[in-house]
């Protein structure tokens, strides 16, 4: 495998970067998105999303006849990658990771004119109405209800894990649109306006306090039929080629490392005797065990966009990259939560508080993280069944 950069690949890479020098307001670099911004920063925020859309590159892997950069699989990576090693706020969220590759493909005309120049230009922000209380791994199972009334839907149902629902101005929901069909068969894709009239959204507040999730009840919810995605009943497989627009998660191994990093400063600065003289070695060699796996996390995410780069589709390879990221995401908090020692329970606010309170914050909030996006139970299972070609059970 080769790691270095082609002579383009480098150019382009510095180009980001020099991008980044040139416009990242200093008061964003990372900051925690799931907290509200003060006014400056939410200035700064908007001048960097304008500096990328100015330049195609809020949506980079868009092409750009819809308003994005046309960039490869490789440059969306070097992209990535730059943008995580300058700690860049994320932009686009869901509509541009999401729906947007979804209405590009599967969506009419009218729907690419509505919405595809609103997520480009971050004027419009999309969540993903899929999960429900008795749905998650078998998503298929999904009981929300659409009935066909003239040139409408009518929705009644429940959804729930909503991630930023009570900021979005869209949703695109999975309904039963034929209750009668076998659980794949039935299912549409509509796209839900947050402003409709019977959409109730209420807030989940997590145990690390933050307002990432939602639950939203639907009553009678009337959406045009115009707003659904491709044909009646063939919305489980518009879905399933959202798997399809995946790409290598740079971001998430980048962010181990500078967590690592984080935890190295902490240990150096430390008062003697701060951490009891058993700990210490152990805490020690933890630290060095994380940087390995910060190291082994970049591995597979390079693994992926090689077999990328190569033309190939990942399988397996992509549930690993999930797998260890996401827990070896826990395992740096775990970490410097032992490095802190009783300080490591100390939270945002307190004044003794190490890092901001940010270590301990991520010890709460990375405890999702291997239940987001597929569990580590059913990864391992993909990893298992078409990695090794072990028996289902
Ligand atoms: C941070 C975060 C953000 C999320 N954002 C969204 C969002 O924006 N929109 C949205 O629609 N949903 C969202 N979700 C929900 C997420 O998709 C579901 O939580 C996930 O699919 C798991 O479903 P569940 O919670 O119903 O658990 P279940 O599927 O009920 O699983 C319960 C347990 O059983 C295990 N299990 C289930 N099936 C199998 C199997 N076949 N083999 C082995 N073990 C199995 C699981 O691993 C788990 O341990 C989010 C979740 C998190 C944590």
């Amino acid at each position: 495998m080769q790691f270095r950069d082609t002579g383009e690949e480098s150019a382009f890479r510095s180009e980001v970067r020099s991008f980044i020098q040139g416009n990242l307001p200093g008061n964003i670099v990372a900051i925690n998105q799931n907290r509200v911004m003060d006014p400056e920063q939410q200035t700064a925020f908007e001048s960097w999303k304008g500096a990328l859309s100015q330049r195609g590159w809020f949506a980079p892997h868009w092409p750009k006849e819809y308003g994005g950069a046309g960039m490869s699989v490789v440059e969306h990576f070097v992209f990535n990658e730059e943008m995580a090693e300058a700690r860049a706020p994320q932009v686009g969220g869901m509509g541009v990771q999401m729906i947007g590759p979804i209405i590009i493909r599967f969506g009419n005309d009218e729907q690419k004119a509505e919405h595809l120049p609103k997520i480009t230009s971050g004027e419009v922000t999309w969540c993903q109405g899929y999960s429900e209380p008795g749905s998650g791994s078998d998503l298929a199972s999904l009981q929300a209800r659409a009935v066909r009334d003239g040139d409408e839907y009518v929705v009644n149902g429940q959804k729930i894990w909503t991630t930023g629902a009570h900021r979005a101005n869209w949703m695109f929901m999975l309904a039963r649109t034929d209750p009668d069909a076998p659980k794949h068969r039935g299912i549409s894709m509509l796209l839900v306006d947050m402003k409709s009239e019977g959409l109730d959204v209420q807030p989940l507040i997590t145990m690390s306090g933050e307002h990432v999730f939602n639950q939203e009840f639907f009553t009678d919810v009337r959406v045009p039929v115009k707003n659904r995605i491709g044909e009646e009943n063939r919305g489980w497989y518009i879905g399933a080629a959202l798997l399809d627009f995946e790409r290598s998660n740079i971001a998430t191994a980048i962010g181990l490392k500078h967590s690592v990093m984080d935890l190295v400063t902490i240990a150096r600065g430390l008062k003697p005797g701060a951490v009891p003289r058993h700990d210490r070695e152990q805490v020690r060699n933890q630290v060095v065990e994380r940087l390995v796996e910060a190291s082994v996390a970049r591995l597979v995410s390079y693994r992926v966009i090689d077999i990328q780069r190569r033309g190939g589709i990942p399988n397996y390879e992509a549930s690993m990259n999930k797998l260890f990221g996401s827990e070896a995401g826990q395992r740096v908090a775990a970490t410097g939560v032992k490095l802190l020692g009783m300080y490591g329970g100390l939270v945002e606010g307190s004044k003794h508080a190490a890092n901001g309170g940010r270590i301990t914050l991520s010890y709460l909030a990375t405890l999702a993280s291997t239940i987001a996006a597929g569990t580590s139970e059913v990864n391992r299972s993909v990893i298992a069944t078409r990695g090794l070609g072990l028996p289902r059970s």
